[in-house]
Parts: structure tokens; C-alpha cells; sequence
């Protein structure tokens, strides 16, 4: 036995080479990127492959297998991954994304995907210019301006007065390239209907406010793709008051589950932004605090003003330190809420509303994966909410938020897995987005330039 063993085991070393495929050659002329001896996350929650290789080409995933069984051209950019996991980019689903300088705050923290739910004249340029890698950020599906209704909050020129009006906006957003349209809260139970009817037409998603016109029931009767902000439900809660903040804080609870339960089965996604909700009147309440955060740095004189606006335009008087209390409770309410549509498996979206007042690009996420988290998901459901489940609310279900040949290589390398510690989303090792690569350096960098700009605009005088 003794002799025998090393040749018993030459031949086992012969058979297996014998059985090996071949490396896959990647060949051709565009050049490749290839992360290596990763840890890989195909998708959150599913299997992880030891030493792996992905590699890139252009703005596709075009090749995942163990290291030894690929074979890289000479020019390759290889990134060693070694003691490192690679993982999907994850979305915030609900960030109206306009100013190019947001950009890099997204892929700071991790974020490879936004959808846009209200567009505008400059949104379609800047996506083109981020697929052409003018501008760094994530890939953005953008609907059109927000349709709405006589009256509007946001003025004159969102407003469709008739059906037919809501129609032709529609056609226009269609024709603009925009993936969706936004039906508001001014609009008509006709013009609602019109919008999904035409949207429909057009192949274009619909997501919506509930208009002050239905309920929320109404609504989700229409099937449309999404509801933001948990909208309308307050009032069919049996919430009492004027303010959607004073009706969350009196919505009946023993109406929670029956409410869940039929969003469930409507399957309209639901993104419930709580940050949006609590943020503005955290701050609002002790300026000095809010305006203390780390991620203020990136906020810039224009920005800043905005939000402070809001404090300005409030009635003589108001007290903030109440209406922050009164939306505490509310905020309780919401998240039982989502604690209900948890347990009736409603389909949801995790989205962040940013810029609204100290709701920061990019930085906002990990707030809201908080709220989840309190709301009792997992790390593993909220990873898949903010990805899979993001891709499928999209119609895209493959072609993100997973990491696998053909896809689009959005990808985190990441110190520390985030299925035991979301947290290590803030700090990615290296981020890629649509195939362009941002090492920590180039974060880095990018976070500088933002930091200065900012800080240049508040050092300038305000404009006469
Ligand atoms: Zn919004």
C-alpha cells in the first residue's frame, strides 16, 4: 500500500486534468475588465463562489468561472479581489436625481441604480451622459415631469386640465424615452384612468401619488406599477386630520392588516420612503444637528438654500419642535404599517425621496435600510428588495441587481459582507458601474471634488 499510494495518486491527478474543461480564452478586441479571486455574490441571499472570476466588457458581465478556468487577454485591468467580496450594486428606487453633481454620492454608497419618479427637461441628457461616461453616477430609469391636476403644488407647468390633456402628456413622455409617466394628486378619477390607459398604449410604467380624488383601494384596482410614500392610506386607515402626518398618527391599527393584505394582492409595488416622512422635521426641529452631519459637506449653497426655504415659507409661529413630535408618531405608524405589508408579503420598494429637505443623495439609504430593519426584514430581504426585487419593479428582472453573464456589470467589492453588516455598503472598496471601475481612490477623489465645490459655492455671496 505504501508504494502504490503516490501512483494512485498520479493517476487520480491525471484523470481530473483529463476531465477539465479547457480555460474559457476571452478574446477579442474591446478591452476587459477582470475582478479575480473574489468571493462571489451571484445575488443576495443565493450562493457564494470562492475564488472566482468576473470579467467586463463595455457595460456587460460577459464571463463568471473559477480563476484557473479562465484565460485573460495580455491587456486586461485585472483587479485582484483577493479577501474581498463582489456583489450587485444596489438601487435607491424612489431619488429624484437631476443635478449631475449628486452622481458620485451614489456610487459612494453603493448605489448603481436610481429610479427617478419625476423627470425633467435635463434628465435625459444626464443619462446620456452618464452612459457616456461624461458624468459619474448610476444607471437612471427616469419617468416623465409628474402629471398633475388643476391646482397643482408644484405649479402651472405640470398641469393637465382635461383627459386629453393627460393623454398628450403621456404621448410626449413616450416620445421623450422616458420608461414611466407620474400621475399626481390634483388629478381626476378620468384623467387617472386616461394616464394608465394611454401609459398602457405607450408601454410605459405608471407610477402615482393617490389623488386627493380616490382612495387608495381605487387605485390599486388599477394596477398600476407602484404607489410612493404609502400614499392614501392614511385616509383609508380611518387617519383623522388635514395634514397626512396628523392622519398617520391617528390611523386605525386593526385596519393595518386588511389594508396589506389586498396591496399584496394587487401586486403594485409599494415604496414606502420613510426617511422622507421624518428627515424634514428632524431637522427642522434642531437645524444646528441636521446641518452637523458628516454628508452635509457634500451639500451645496443651492442645495442648502433649498431645504432652508421650507423653514422660511412655514406660517409665523410654527411650532417644529410639535409638528417633529407629531411626526414621530406617525413615523410608528408607518413602520407598523410596513411591518403588515411584510407579513401579507406585499411587494416593496426601497427608495429614499432624496433631495428633500436633509435627505442626502446616497447617504439616505442606509437610513431607510434602518427603518427596514426595524420594520423586522433581514439584511439578506432588504439586499434583495434593493436589488432583484428592484429589477422585476422595473421590468428589467436579470438585467440588474444580479451578477451573472449579460447583465449589466454593476458590482460592489466590498471589505465585509453585507448580509451580516449592511453597514459595509457605506464604505465600498471599489464600485463598478456599467462597466466603468471606481477604485476607493477614484471614490475618494470624487467625494473630494464634491466636498470643495460645495464649499466653494457657500464661501461665494449669494447671487444679487
Ligand atoms: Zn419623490
Amino acid at each position: 500500500m505504501v508504494v502504490r499510494l503516490p501512483l494512485l495518486t498520479a493517476a487520480f491527478v491525471l484523470a481530473a486534468c483529463a476531465s477539465a474543461p479547457a480555460p474559457r480564452i476571452i478574446a477579442g478586441d474591446e478591452p476587459v475588465t477582470a475582478f479575480t479571486n473574489v468571493r462571489l455574490i451571484t445575488e443576495y441571499g443565493g450562493e457564494r463562489l470562492g475564488h472566482h472570476t468576473v470579467v467586463v466588457r463595455g457595460d456587460r458581465i460577459i464571463a463568471i468561472a473559477p480563476d484557473r478556468r479562465i484565460a485573460l487577454p495580455d491587456d486586461a485591468l485585472v483587479i485582484d479581489g483577493a479577501g474581498r467580496l463582489l456583489a450587485p450594486g444596489i438601487a435607491d428606487m424612489h431619488a429624484h436625481f437631476q443635478d449631475p453633481g449628486a452622481g458620485p454620492l451614489f456610487l459612494a454608497n453603493s448605489i448603481t441604480t436610481v429610479r427617478n419618479p419625476s423627470g425633467g427637461d435635463t434628465v435625459p441628457a444626464l443619462i446620456a451622459q452618464i452612459a457616456r461616461g461624461e458624468v459619474p453616477g448610476p444607471f437612471m430609469y427616469s419617468s416623465g415631469r409628474l402629471i398633475d391636476g388643476a391646482g397643482s403644488f408644484w405649479g402651472a407647468q405640470v398641469v393637465a386640465e382635461t383627459v386629453e390633456a393627460v393623454r398628450t402628456r403621456v404621448r410626449e413622455d413616450a416620445a421623450a424615452g422616458y420608461h414611466a409617466i407620474k400621475l399626481y394628486n390634483r388629478l381626476t378619477p378620468d384623467q387617472f384612468a386616461a394616464g394608465v390607459d394611454e401609459a398602457r398604449a405607450s408601454g410605459l410604467q405608471v407610477y402615482a401619488h393617490v389623488p386627493d380624488s380616490m382612495t387608495i383601494e381605487q387605485v390599486l384596482a388599477q394596477r398600476i406599477d407602484s404607489v410612493e410614500h404609502l400614499d392614501g392610506f392614511d385616509r383609508s386607515l380611518g387617519g383623522e386630520g388635514h395634514w397626512p402626518a396628523q392622519r398617520w398618527a391617528t390611523a386605525r391599527q386593526d385596519r393595518f392588516a386588511a389594508l396589506a393584505r389586498l396591496a399584496a394582492a394587487s401586486n403594485v409595488w409599494q415604496a414606502p420612503t420613510l426617511i422622507v416622512q421624518v428627515a424634514p422635521a428632524r431637522a427642522f426641529a434642531d437645524l444646528a444637528a441636521a446641518e452637523a452631519a458628516p454628508e452635509l459637506r457634500y451639500a451645496d449653497a443651492s442645495l442648502l438654500e433649498f431645504w432652508r426655504s421650507y423653514i422660511a415659507h412655514a406660517p409665523t409661529g410654527t411650532d417644529f419642535a410639535a409638528r417633529h413630535r407629531l411626526t414621530q408618531q406617525g413615523h410608528a405608524q408607518r413602520l407598523a404599517m410596513l411591518r403588515a405589508l411584510r407579513e401579507a408579503n406585499a411587494p416593496l420598494l426601497i427608495g429614499t425621496d432624496t433631495p428633500n429637505p436633509y435627505v442626502m443623495y446616497g447617504f439616505s439609504i442606509h437610513e431607510e435600510f434602518g427603518y427596514f430593519r426595524e420594520a423586522g426584514f433581514t439584511n439578506v430581504q432588504i439586499l434583495r428588495i434593493a436589488t432583484l426585487d428592484a429589477a422585476r419593479a422595473l421590468g428589467e428582472a436579470g438585467a440588474f441587481g444580479i451578477v451573472r453573464e449579460g447583465a449589466r456589470a454593476d458590482l460592489l467589492l466590498l471589505e465585509d459582507d453585507p448580509e451580516a453588516d449592511l453597514s459595509t455598503l457605506r464604505t465600498p472598496a471599489g464600485v463598478m458601474a456599467a462597466g466603468r471601475w471606481y477604485d476607493r481612490a477614484a471614490l475618494d477623489s470624487l467625494l473630494a471634488d464634491s466636498a470643495a465645490r460645495a464649499a466653494a459655492s457657500r464661501a461665494d455671496p449669494p447671487p444679487p
